[in-house]
């Protein structure tokens, strides 16, 4: 089909082609005296993106699922308790891991479409007398719904409570797009990946880890090998990794940071806050309709999940979206199948781009049968750009 393909999951993003160029190299040997010259520039880099002073990013060859089972082996000793609040599918996909590693996981359920129960964690942070509970896992921004959590609340909370567990956050798709504050927040593990915010192909499992939780990696008796912090900080540390990295992703990954350094992360993080008001509003004051996000105070700035009325099937409006407009959407996922699409708005984007996918997936509801008047998303967005 003529023309360019309009992608509008919440990842992977769209790379920019200055990323894509950046990756076309020859290969080269990793072990080479001038290799380290790259790697340190890309961790530093990242130190940034974390926010971060003190602690230390560390890349695998994954995606970020495999860094969420990174921060659990790595950190915690078989059979240990964590506390994690499922809100989402991917809250879901973290406890589940928690749960198929042999971890005493201790499930907070909330409702989808609100974010991490702060004074839950409280709750059952107080009870726990024993410090019993070593891990505290939150997702930051929880994709399949298009809500963002209050890490620095539930921080607070711990401290208060001089609770010692780990506190480890799954930033996959808020870092570089929704302010994520590593040391600030005193975060020990953040999960994150490249083909969200980093704008960057998916492949890679971007992570950062405190001295608190490099520490207890020294006495966790976790089976683990390729995923091994230690191995990865010790060949760190001289700029090599323990094996052969992706080469054109560290390139890549140079490339999308230089690019986040030129644009400054809190100018994107502003734009990302823009961009995200202007689908709010196409979605709630155009169209009529309403966010997965129960209250204005979830709502994310990467992704937002839209509600189909009663009666009309998302999946039809996403497929009719990609097969029609040549754009895709992103599905609903488990419970919310069918009920809603998603439209992520995170990375190398601007508003006029996102104006194709408010379009697209206006006529492809129309389409659908869904009473949407014609235009009025696309000018609902107009109107909070312009302003
Ligand atoms: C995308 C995503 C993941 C999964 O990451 P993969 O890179 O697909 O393994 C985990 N958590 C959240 C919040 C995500 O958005």
């Amino acid at each position: 089909m003529a023309g360019q393909h309009f992608l509008f999951v919440p990842g992977p993003s769209n790379v920019p082609t200055r990323v894509l160029r950046a990756m076309a190299v020859p290969m080269e040997d990793h072990r080479s005296p001038t290799f380290p010259k790259l790697t340190l520039e890309v961790l530093n880099g990242l130190k940034k993106v974390f926010k971060t002073e003190k602690a230390y990013p560390i890349l695998f060859p994954s995606s970020g699922t495999g860094c969420w089972e990174a921060a659990l082996s790595n950190t915690l000793n078989p059979g240990d308790k964590v506390l994690v609040s499922r809100f989402g599918q991917f809250s879901h996909l973290w406890a589940d891991m928690c749960v198929r590693l042999g971890f005493d996981t201790d499930i907070i359920e909330v409702e989808w479409g609100v974010g991490a129960p702060v004074e839950e964690y409280r709750h059952r942070l107080s009870q726990d007398k024993n410090h019993l509970i070593k891990a505290v896992l939150v997702c930051h921004n929880e994709t399949a719904t298009g809500v963002v959590s209050n890490i620095k609340a539930i921080r607070q909370v711990m401290d208060d409570l001089k609770h010692p567990a780990l506190l480890m956050v799954d930033a996959v798709s808020s870092l570089g797009s929704i302010d994520f504050q590593m040391d600030a927040w005193g975060v020990d593990v953040c999960v994150s990946g490249s083909q969200k915010g980093l704008m960057l192909p998916a492949g890679m499992g971007v992570t950062c880890v405190s001295e608190k939780a490099i520490e207890a990696s020294k006495h966790s008796r976790y089976p683990r090998c390729y995923f091994d912090y230690q191995d990865m900080l010790n060949n760190n540390a001289k700029g090599y990794f323990p094996y052969t990295p992706s080469i054109p992703m560290l390139y890549g990954l140079r490339e999308s940071l230089r690019m986040i350094e030129e644009e400054g992360l809190d100018n994107i993080l502003s734009r990302h806050e823009r961009l995200a008001k202007g689908v709010r509003a196409a979605v709630t004051e155009g169209w009529k309709l309403s966010l997965c996000a129960a209250e204005a105070k979830w709502y994310s700035n990467s992704v937002s999940a839209i509600r189909v009325p009663e009666g009309v099937d998302a999946v039809k409006v996403i497929a009719r979206a990609y097969q029609k407009y040549q754009l895709s959407l992103g599905a609903g996922l488990a419970r919310l199948s069918g009920k809603v699409f998603r439209i992520g708005h995170l990375g190398d984007l601007n508003e006029l781009m996102l104006m194709g996918a408010i379009a697209g997936a206006e006529m492809a509801m129309i389409d659908e049968g869904v009473k949407v008047e014609r235009g009025s998303g696309v000018a609902a967005a107009m109107k909070v750009w312009q302003s």
